[in-house]
């Protein structure tokens, strides 16, 4: 097993960096605004524990809606499908992710699917435990056994700065609670979302995280089985017909791969069967995901072809 700096990848980043003066940071919350816009980075894990990395690899994120991806495999494993899809549909939506638009036209008023944020509030909703403590502690663990990494942690400043802010996601909630389609509270359950959502890591962790996927939920080091293999699947499709946003039938055809974006910069993209792939840059375009990072997908696209279509 080896990590090292990839002298192929430093190139594709000098390529792919400055497309980043062309984005914004995402400001309605306000910590993230503290980025730099100018990182970038990128790491890639495949399934026989080596990977290679370039750029500012070093530099932590929070995951924010890649932990969508995460809510939605700790739930699908611990409460059954039957029971998730009850809650949360299937089908991608066009809208900005963010959007309340649809709740009001689709009957009942449930989510279209996981990876806007009315679906992710749902999921986050069904997260088992009997506290809001025992709940955050179980994903928690979770993720870290993801990750291979025992330290990982959510940044309460981000954490603070999104849960005061989210004016939006809680009237998704309330409007939901309305409709019986989120029980519990919704105060709970927005503090839990935002944990998740500000949970940090480097790309080599997210890269880490995305090769369990990639090998159909097992831990490429160990072989250990830590994601139901159709549960893995369930979760790799999303990322393709929802996982960038509105933006991913574009990304479908010019990457080809099961990816999820967070407004951070962050991506995680899943080559099933061969690697998982991380991926930073905080500025954003206009739907939300990283430009520099999606540039850089792109290029690497181009070289190694890897596109699953
Ligand atoms: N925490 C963010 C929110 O709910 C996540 C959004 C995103 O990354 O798409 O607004």
């Amino acid at each position: 097993m080896t990590c090292q700096v990839s002298r192929e990848l430093e190139q594709l980043v000098l390529q792919a960096r400055p497309y980043s003066a062309h984005g914004n940071l995402a400001s309605y919350i306000p910590a993230l605004e503290k980025a730099n816009p100018n990182h970038l980075s990128v790491a890639i894990f495949d399934l026989d524990g080596n990977c290679i990395y370039a750029g500012d690899y070093k530099q932590k994120f929070s995951l924010q809606s890649i932990s969508k991806v995460l809510s939605l495999a700790y739930v699908l494993a611990r409460i059954g499908e039957e029971e998730v899809f009850q809650r949360v549909g299937m089908e991608p939506t066009g809208d900005p992710f963010n959007s309340i638009a649809k709740l009001e036209t689709v009957k009942p008023s449930k989510p279209l699917n996981p990876m806007i944020n009315a679906g992710a509030l749902v999921v986050t909703s069904l997260i088992p435990g009997t506290n809001p403590r025992e709940q955050w502690d179980g994903f928690l663990a979770f993720v870290r056994t993801l990750t291979g990494n025992q330290k990982i942690d959510y940044s309460q400043e981000l954490q603070e700065s999104e849960f005061t802010t989210s004016y939006l996601n809680r009237a998704l909630c309330f409007f939901m609670k309305q409709h019986g389609i989120i029980v519990g509270e919704v105060e709970e359950i927005m503090e839990l979302y935002t944990k998740q959502c500000s949970i940090e890591m480097n790309c080599l962790e997210l890269a880490q995280l995305g090769a369990v996927f990639a090998n159909n939920g097992r831990n490429p080091v160990t072989g250990e089985q830590l994601i139901p293999v159709q549960i893995a699947r369930i979760c790799k499709t999303f990322m393709v017909t929802c996982g960038m946003y509105n933006a991913s039938g574009e990304f479908a055809m010019k990457v080809g791969i099961p990816a999820k974006s967070g407004v951070s910069g962050g991506i995680l993209g899943v080559i099933p069967n061969r690697c998982g792939i991380g991926v930073f840059s905080p500025a954003l375009d206009e739907k939300g995901n990283s430009l520099a990072g999606w540039k850089l997908l792109e290029l690497m696209n181009e070289k190694y072809n890897f596109s699953i279509f």
